[in-house]
């Protein structure tokens, strides 16, 4: 099969010889010949030095996403020996791990595909125009290496506007599958793969819901907030806290975590309350002129949404974060404990520590760092690719 080329222009090939996949429309030189959108292209610079091969689309910012540093073709041995890396990966780093990110699209050198694994059943997100056109034979190679119960698409994200691509779900192989019991940790979580349902599940945080966990032994009070589906909450609960309470704004995320709470046998020591953070950390922090402020807590979890989801706007996102430690600070018993994370690619680890900082100069505190959390070895960094890295967390203790 022959391929067209496209020429880099001068200067623009650093980024590809470090192993970054993406080319983008304005560095391109020439096409040789005319390509469809959705074809395998190879990429040269000027001075016709092989970059790699990747899939074009002339719609997108991200004009080729490379996927193999040499000539390669798209084929079943192709996705079979990606897939079977991705599978190796996870069996190798999560051992024990039934539920995960199976392929993390640039983190298992598969831009424009994710697939999540639920026990037995398998979703795939789909997000590239190349790799839309491989639905089939993806399909065919998972059912062949994970024997799933059923494999599902959720293809919904904003991303495939931007490669011409429409929202795209349904069952793909097997039968539907609605809502079902998934295990992280040895603990169970209810979800609901069925279109369009809010609740589904973050998996990225399951190694830290094990090490936080491990933090909350002994704990007599916790507090969890933006609890979500109560990971956190019952991981604590489950490893001995005491009483864990649990905020999260959304009644749903509420009344499903409060579920999870009853099917894992520890409803007597979590409470989950519908609220917004901000709000509920204030009503216990800013108080009159003869009022005290009480710490009560043994360790506070902060995980909140992206506050940012573009540069210009991270100085707003660091308010939000230094709001929520510094109330959160007020909280702690001296010798307490503060896991927080940060999901926002645009705030990397070390503003994200200023902030935290920041906010323990403002209260007179002194933290002892004593954890540094990533995200679950499932959704694997490459430094190559910056964007692959974007969950940071700490844990501090309070000395004083
Ligand atoms: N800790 C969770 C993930 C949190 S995702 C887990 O481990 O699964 C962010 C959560 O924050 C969402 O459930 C969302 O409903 C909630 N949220 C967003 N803004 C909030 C706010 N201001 N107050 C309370 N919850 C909020």
């Amino acid at each position: 099969m022959s391929l067209s080329t496209l020429v880099l222009k001068p200067g623009e090939a650093d980024r590809l010889v470090t192993g970054h996949p993406w080319v983008y429309g304005n560095s391109v030189l020439r096409l040789t010949s005319p390509v469809a959108d959705g074809d395998l292209v190879q990429v040269k610079d000027h001075r016709q030095r092989l970059l790699g091969t990747g899939f074009y689309n002339s719609r997108s910012k991200i004009i080729v996403r490379l996927l193999d540093r040499d000539r390669i073709e798209t084929n079943e041995a192709f996705f079979r020996s990606r897939i079977a890396a991705a599978l190796a990966h996870r069996r190798r780093w999560m051992p024990g791990a039934t539920s995960y990110r199976l392929i993390n699209a640039e983190s298992d050198f598969l831009s424009g595909l994710i697939v999540d694994r639920y026990e037995d059943v398998l979703v795939v997100q789909i997000s590239s125009l190349g790799m839309d056109r491989k639905k089939a034979l993806i399909t065919r190679v998972l059912q062949d290496l994970c024997a799933p119960r059923a494999i599902l698409e959720r293809s919904d994200t904003a991303s495939r506007k931007f490669e011409g691509l429409a929202d795209s779900q349904g069952v793909l192989a097997g039968d539907p599958v609605g809502a079902m019991q998934v295990k992280l940790n040895g603990l169970t979580f209810e979800t609901d793969l069925a279109e369009g349902h809010k609740t589904g599940l973050y998996l990225d945080q399951q190694a830290n819901y094990a090490a936080v966990g491990e933090l909350a032994r002994g704990a007599n009070e916790v507090l969890d907030c933006f609890s979500f589906l109560g990971g956190f909450a019952l991981h604590a609960a489950k490893a001995g806290a005491k009483q864990v309470h649990a905020l999260d704004q959304s009644e749903d995320a509420i009344a499903a975590a409060t579920r999870n709470a009853v099917a894992n046998g520890v409803s007597d020591r979590v409470s989950f309350e519908a609220a917004n953070v901000f709000d509920w950390l204030k009503s216990k922090t800013a108080l009159g002129p003869n009022e005290k402020v009480i710490p009560r807590y043994d360790l506070i979890v902060l995980d909140p949404p992206s506050f940012t989801r573009t540069r210009a706007t991270v100085p707003d996102a660091l308010r939000g974060y230094k709001e929520i430690h510094l109330r959160a600070l007020k909280l702690l018993k001296p010798g307490g404990l503060l896991a927080t994370f940060c999901c926002s690619h645009h705030v990397d680890r070390v503003l994200f520590e200023d902030v935290v900082l920041a906010a323990a100069v403002d209260t007179r505190h002194t933290l002892r760092r004593v954890a540094s959390f990533s995200q679950s070895p499932d959704h694997p960094v490459v430094p190559a690719i910056p964007e692959t890295e974007y969950l940071k967390g700490f844990a501090y203790e309070l000395v004083r």
